[in-house]
Order: C-alpha cells, then structure tokens, then sequence
C-alpha cells in the first residue's frame, strides 16, 4: 500500500499483521525501514510489491529502528541482496552479537545475527538513495532506538519504530511494550518529551496504524499519556 508517492507500507497493520515496515523506493534505489520477523514476511511484501511494478530484488540500504526481533529479524536475510545496514547505538552490537537486546524471550525467536555497517548517532544525517535522513536519538523502549526523519513532500515525516503508536483517526496514541530487560522508563519519558516540542507531520510507526496527517497531536498524546501512567 503507498502512502505517499514512493512510500509503502510493505507488511503490518495495513494486511492485519503485527508488524510494519516500509519500502522507499526512488529513482537511485530502495531504502527499507524495518524488517519484520520471518521470510514469510518477505515473501508476502514481495508478492505486493510486485503489482506497484517494484522489485525487491535489490535493496540500496535496511534502516532498523531497533534491534527488536519483530524488526530486525530478516535484516540478514535482505542483507544478503546488497543492502547497507543501519542502526542506533547499542542496538547495533545487539543485533550483530543477536543478544539479549533482540528480545529473543519474548516469543522463543532468535534473530539470525546481523553486521551492521552504519552505527548512527543524534543528529548525523544519512544520504540513501536521494533521501536525506536525519537521525533522533530516542532512548527509553531500548537505549539505542531512533526515529530516521524525512523532509518530504512539505511534510516533516519520522519512522518511529515502537515509541508510541497511532490507535485511531482521532490521535489516541498507546505507548510501547514495557516488558523487556532494557526497558528504562525515565529515558522513554525524557524522549516523549523531546519529540513532543518538536514539529511532525506524519508518523510511521513500527505496529497499529500510519498517521499521516497532524502527527504532533499523536506525539503530545503519547508523552501526557506516559506523564500520566508512568511516573
Ligand atoms: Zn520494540
């Protein structure tokens, strides 16, 4: 499904599956943001993606949010098609060594271990396939998760990974699974916050659905909501 011209959701919300992830797909190549969780996944985006006209055959760059099972789980797999693999802090030495901070307790899934080419920091700037990604350093659901934001369109976009999710059309906002080892409530706080000062149009998140329109009401309601239930 496109959401925006070059812009797809290739699996999740959109297809009743639990994760998203999305495709760029542009005149110098194929930027993929997440991977799911199983070849199965891959396959079914495949088969999608082929009534867009848009291979998948080759994939320029893989931009993980973190390092999550349900996110990183086929990165090794598409990096096998000539993909430069990106990730945050932390998170990228959780996804080569396939540790802890894969999450494999959650569902008894180990992430196949994956090299990651690009560790990104606050603020470094990503060229990738004429798309220029800025990278927001946002701890808390894990210490080295990022949101890669675009400026598109006239519009500020942020693939968000699990830091707060769109619930419905009126931007009721739920706050990510708290169940892991690294989950550190005053960082996720602290990040909410951030992002809650700043301006965002549309969101693109890592499960439920896009928000594509008004998108900083969803990001004031997701950081009152943890005011509210966190502290
Ligand atoms: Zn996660």
């Amino acid at each position: 499904m496109q959401i925006l011209p070059g812009i797809y959701i290739l699996h999740g919300s959109a297809y009743g599956a639990h994760v998203n992830f999305y495709l760029l797909h542009g005149k110098e190549g194929t930027v993929i943001i997440d991977t799911g969780i199983v070849p199965a996944d891959i396959e079914r985006a495949e088969r999608r993606m082929q009534l867009w006209g848009v291979p998948l055959e080759k994939i320029d760059y893989i931009m993980l949010t973190h390092s999550h099972y349900d996110h990183a789980g086929n990165a090794a797999l598409l990096k096998k098609r000539g993909a430069t693999v990106v990730a945050g802090p932390g998170d990228a030495e959780g996804i080569e060594q396939s540790d802890s901070r894969t999450i494999p307790y959650a569902e008894g899934l180990q992430v196949p271990p994956c090299k990651v080419d690009l560790v990104v920091t606050d603020g470094e700037i990503v060229d990738a396939c004429g798309y220029s990604f800025e990278v927001i350093h946002v701890p808390g659901h894990t210490d080295g998760s990022v949101i890669y934001q675009l400026r598109l369109f006239d519009k500020i976009i942020w693939f968000s990974g699990d830091l707060f999710f769109a619930v419905d059309r009126d931007f009721t906002a739920d706050l990510c699974w708290r169940g892991t080892e690294e989950f550190d409530r005053e960082k996720y706080i602290k990040s909410l916050k951030r992002l809650s000062a700043m301006p965002v149009d549309c969101v693109l998140a890592g499960h439920l659905l896009p928000c594509p329109d008004e998108a900083f009401r969803l990001v004031g309601h997701a950081y009152s909501k943890a005011l509210i239930e966190l502290r």
